[in-house]
């Protein structure tokens, strides 16, 4: 049976990547007898991504593109991609050669084999002590306040049927987690196994300010399980509080009023400050985040594009 794969590749400053990946793609997809586009996302590139995905456009008639007005990020770009994706699957990949072509091959057999979702995972060696430590613990944290079942190592890099891309375009929220909606749509899924490798060229766009968000978003885009905690913090501060008066009340009664207290009473200013501020705070989160759903803003704004409406042409391998 011959399928329809998109390939989807979100770009942002990767001019050196693009006529590499597009090589390693086509020698992959060569191989096999599908028909096949690959779709460009460049999310606004300050260097030549554009020209370079526009040359390959021009040669090759399976390579389409779609170009941002300027940077929206990478969430908004897969988000583009899977609106301009014709596949009866579509494959989701990194520019940056850290996604292996090869694994287009089990991917694909996955659908074949009728999976709707198929997820390459990746382990995490060659990267920096402190960051995969930092994933871990943020892993850890993420599991046990949203209920999805995120796992290490499962990005986006995946397959994806077009039963589930529809369903993914259905959640329309401004502040996307992909890993997160992934998980959530939920379907039959199946998990091929890769060993991490490190960036090909160019450099990581995630600081770690950007990875701190994206953290952020993934936890407050799925639940409100950390305003529950600022209500129990709250409860437990509020009861060892009453209890403390007492024990303070009985003193007074017993010994009369002393005039020492200093201590406690800066720490209890202090300790209530800053479990106030952390509530408001989080609590902030959520009316930002109310905020900006409420607005309505498209994702992206599209500056460029080779798709001519739904009337896509389809490239045959063989
Ligand atoms: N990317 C994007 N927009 C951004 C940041 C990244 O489209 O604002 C793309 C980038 O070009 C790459 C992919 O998302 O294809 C993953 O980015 P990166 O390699 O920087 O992330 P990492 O692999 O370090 O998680
Ligand atoms: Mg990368």
């Amino acid at each position: 049976m011959n399928i329809f794969v998109s390939i989807l590749i979100p770009a942002f400053n990767e001019s050196i990547n693009i006529p590499i990946i597009y090589q390693e793609l086509t020698k992959e997809l060569t191989k096999r007898n599908e028909n096949y586009e690959i779709l460009f996302v460049d999310d606004g590139s300050i260097d030549n991504t554009l020209e370079q995905i526009q040359k390959l456009a021009s040669s090759y008639p399976e390579v389409k593109y779609l170009s941002f007005t300027r940077n929206f990020g990478k969430e908004p770009a897969i988000y583009a991609g899977l609106q301009h994706t014709q596949g009866d699957a579509v494959i989701i990949m990194d520019a940056d050669l850290q996604h292996p072509t090869y694994l287009i091959h089990p991917l694909i057999d996955g659908f074949k084999e009728g999976f709707n979702q198929v997820i390459a995972q990746r382990n995490r060696n060659g990267e920096s002590f402190l960051r995969s430590r930092m994933s871990r613990l943020y892993y850890f944290i993420a599991k046990k306040l949203v209920e999805v079942d995120l796992e290490d190592g499962q990005g986006d890099f995946r397959l994806l049927s077009r039963r589930a891309v529809e369903t993914v375009l259905k959640m329309g929220e401004r502040y996307r987690f992909s890993k997160g909606l992934f998980c959530w749509i939920g379907y039959d899924k199946k998990v091929v196994k890769y060993d991490n490798h490190i960036r090909g060229k160019g450099k990581s766009k995630w600081t770690v300010n950007k990875l701190i968000d994206h953290g952020i978003d993934g936890v407050a885009s799925f639940n409100h399980k950390p305003l529950r905690l600022c209500l129990y913090t709250g409860f437990i501060t509020l009861f060892l509080a009453i209890l403390y008066i007492f024990f303070i009340f009985g003193g007074v009664l017993i010994n009369g009023i002393s005039v020492p207290g200093y201590f406690t009473t800066i720490s209890s200013v202090l300790f209530l400050g800053g479990v106030q501020l952390v509530s408001l705070g989080i609590i902030g989160e959520y009316v930002g985040r109310i905020y900006h759903e409420t607005k309505q803003r498209p994702l992206y704004i599209t500056k460029d594009t080779n798709i001519v409406g739904k009337n896509v042409l389809k490239f045959k391998t063989k």
